[in-house]
């Protein structure tokens, strides 16, 4: 049978490797990174994500400063709080829960973020830093699902890449980071042509299309890396609610190499990243790090 990836167990992983660093970086320098975490208004999944975010920032060990505002906030008001987090030097890391209320042009408040603060990797500062190949911030959930597929093949040099679906927070940042890492990547989105054969070629395969199930077994090349990044509530037959993927999972499984399961793949890697990427925030801002 093929490898299922157990995103949770490599994302407790990710977590122990940052409090270690965090230790370090208390013990050799006193100080101790800070992420602050803005919600706007009352959204219950992005509460959830903001508890569940604080939370696992203070399991590592870092600071966890969190801003929540009403949902009537001014979008004066908002750019004023970012402008106040960009200027503290206990923050080293912002993150602007998304999706903002209507009134709010969340593109402005987000371009507001002082890049090297930029948590979330969405500065087009960042975008521009990694798709050219220098040190940048980069977007948490395209990162975790780079370090589930090297858990099962750490090379991935030279590989057919084929990314499903081009969006700014998951689809681009992917294909950038595979082509860091020497793929030949593809990008496939709503108007590719005959969309199964092109994912056929694929060593590896990124679903992030947002519909679920939608490819489907017969798609995928015998042996290769299936990593779903797809999250969708569904009704299943006893009328309940369940999650899957953006990947037929059931057919899917019977043919990939290694293939990651919704929920526990790729869903836990995001907060883990997001904690690396504060680490690596505080060393880009002071210089200093876990290891000097
Ligand atoms: P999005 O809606 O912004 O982008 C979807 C992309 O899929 C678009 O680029 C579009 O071109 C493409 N697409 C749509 N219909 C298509 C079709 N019929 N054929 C081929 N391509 C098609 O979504 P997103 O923000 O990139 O998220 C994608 C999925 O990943 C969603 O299920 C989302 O819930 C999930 N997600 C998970 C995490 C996580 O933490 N694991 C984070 C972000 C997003």
């Amino acid at each position: 049978g093929p490898r299922i990836i157990d995103g949770k167990a490599v994302a407790a992983e990710v977590r122990a490797e940052m409090a270690k660093k965090v230790a370090a970086i208390k013990s050799k320098h006193g100080q101790v990174p800070g992420l602050a975490v803005v919600l706007v208004g009352e959204d219950p999944a992005s509460k959830v994500y903001v508890r569940n975010k604080g939370a696992q920032t203070v399991e590592v060990g870092m600071n966890s400063i969190e801003h929540k505002l009403s949902a009537e906030t001014s979008q004066d008001e908002l750019l004023a709080l970012v402008d106040t987090l960009n200027k503290d030097p206990q923050v080293n890391g912002i993150l602007v829960q998304l999706p903002l209320p209507k009134h709010i042009d969340a593109e402005l408040v987000l371009n507001t973020i002082d890049p090297i603060k930029d948590v979330d990797g969405f500065h087009p500062v960042n975008v521009g830093r990694l798709w050219i190949g220098e040190r940048a911030l980069v977007p948490c959930t395209p990162t975790g699902s780079v370090i589930l597929a090297k858990s099962v093949a750490p090379n991935l040099s030279g590989m057919d890449a084929v990314v499903v679906g081009r969006s700014n927070i998951v689809g681009k940042p992917m294909a950038a980071l595979l082509l860091r890492e020497n793929c030949t990547v593809t990008i496939a989105h709503s108007r590719t042509r005959d969309i199964e054969n092109v994912v056929k070629k694929a060593d590896l395969v990124v679903a992030a299309v947002g519909i679920p199930e939608f490819v489907r077994g017969d798609w995928i090349k015998p042996g290769a890396i299936v990593i779903d990044v797809g999250i969708n509530r569904i009704e299943g037959p006893d009328g309940k609610g369940r999650l899957v993927g953006d990947v037929n999972f059931a057919e899917a499984s019977k043919v990939a190499g290694a293939i990651t399961p919704v929920p526990g793949g790729v869903g836990p890697m995001t907060i883990a990243c997001l904690l690396k990427n504060t680490v690596e925030a505080f060393e880009m801002q002071t210089g200093l790090s876990a290891d000097a």
